[in-house]
């Protein structure tokens, strides 16, 4: 079965209580028990929720996985993988993950104890070099934000199996549509479900699907335990946008595509970041692991003031964080996802403060085109 059908037909796609099209919302907390001694499926609905199952269940089949498990936002589904480890244990980290995922592991789960190493993770050597003899993981993300450096997932999975440990990536900025790291030997993949997969910025979600059963077991455990679940009516929310996911990333990375060729022409723009050019680092290993170059596209202007008057200036984006709506969003990283950052270090790593980040949305690109031109007009 091709990707485009199995978002419309992967796990329950109906009700198969009575047949209805869309999953219902199981407003419920608990569950009738007819026999005492002899519990059903369902008992409670933390454990357990039929519209929060059937997202569950689409997520592994479209991440090829064994078990998907749905919560309360990405940073829940992330920090509920983290809690598989204990105190001692070393983890190896991409230096250029996700800032919240960054800020639980260097306060909330440095204070359990649990050792982190931050890699520049498209240095396969660097990689290999932090491993320890107490490294029970490794965590990566590509392309990784705002820049969209390329991670080849493939080495890192071959790392970790040499060294016994597990692989887990962030697949939020490509989605299983364009990318599945499972099949490329990772063992947990996690989402920020509010970014693609919603698809339409009305909904915080999480999402992590494991490669074995054994591990979606132990996954589920802390789940239940933890209890960050996600509630039946975001389930649902999540459950709709996968549906047109297909056609919403098709359309937008084709005019991501137009929109960075257009920007790369522009003398007023000095550099741009988008895994689909050919000239972008790590182009040929993204083309290797992903079918696509994504709907994210970053830009460098001259300086912060001329970055700022361009913010101001754009009258279709949203200027917001997040990203994956249906609505095209600009952020500025130096006040935003990168606000924390020292300017230092920030600009070490390239996220100068001329730099914005567009995610593209379902508007036509000549439009999206003409209305950053009259931005960047001075
Ligand atoms: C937004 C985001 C997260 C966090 O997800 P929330 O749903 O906001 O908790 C994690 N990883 C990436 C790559 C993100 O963009």
């Amino acid at each position: 079965m091709t990707e485009e059908t199995k978002l419309i037909h992967a796990g329950r796609d109906r009700d198969p209580y009575t047949g209805a099209s869309s999953i219902p919302i199981y407003q419920v907390s608990t569950f009738s028990q007819p026999d005492p001694e002899h519990l059903g499926v369902y008992d409670y609905a933390r454990s357990d929720n039929p519209t929060r199952e059937a997202l569950e269940e689409t997520i592994a089949v479209l991440e090829h996985g064994a078990r998907g498990l749905a919560f309360a936002s990405g940073m829940a589904a992330t920090s509920s993988v983290l809690m598989l480890f204990q105190t001692g244990d070393h983890l190896v980290v991409g230096r250029d993950i996700y800032g919240g995922t960054y800020r639980v592991l260097t306060t909330l789960f440095k204070r359990w104890g649990l050792e982190v190493t931050f890699v520049d993770s498209t240095d396969t050597d660097a990689v290999r070099k932090a491993i320890t003899p107490a490294t029970r993981g490794l965590f990566v993300e590509t392309p990784a934000n705002p820049l969209l450096q390329i991670t080849d997932l493939r080495a890192m999975a071959s790392i970790a199996q040499e060294h016994g440990i597990m692989a887990i990536t962030d697949n939020t900025f490509m989605t299983p549509y364009l990318q599945r790291p499972l099949d490329l030997g990772f063992d947990i993949v996690v989402h920020s479900a509010t970014k693609f997969l919603g698809g339409h910025s009305d909904v915080i979600a999480g999402l992590a699907v494991t490669r074995t059963p054994e591990l979606g077991k132990r996954l589920k455990t802390i789940q239940n335990s933890f209890g960050a679940i996600l509630g039946p009516q975001d389930s649902w929310l999540v459950l709709r946008g996968i549906k047109t996911l297909g056609v919403r990333l098709e359309a937008q990375q084709r005019s991501a595509l137009q929109i960075a060729r257009w920007l790369e022409k522009r003398s007023d723009v000095r550099k741009v970041f988008y895994p689909g050019l050919e000239r972008h680092a790590g182009h040929a290993i993204h083309a290797q692991q992903a079918t696509g170059g994504g709907a994210v596209v970053s830009f460098e202007l001259a300086d912060g003031p001329t970055a700022v008057a361009f913010l101001k200036r754009v009258k279709l984006p949203l200027v917001a964080v997040s990203l994956g709506g249906v609505e095209s969003i600009l952020s500025y990283p130096r006040t935003m996802s990168h606000a924390a950052m020292p300017s230092e270090e920030r600009q070490a790593r390239g996220i100068t403060d001329g730099l914005v980040r567009l995610s593209v949305g379902l508007e036509s690109a000549e439009d999206l085109i003409a209305d950053l031109g009259q931005a960047l007009q001075v």
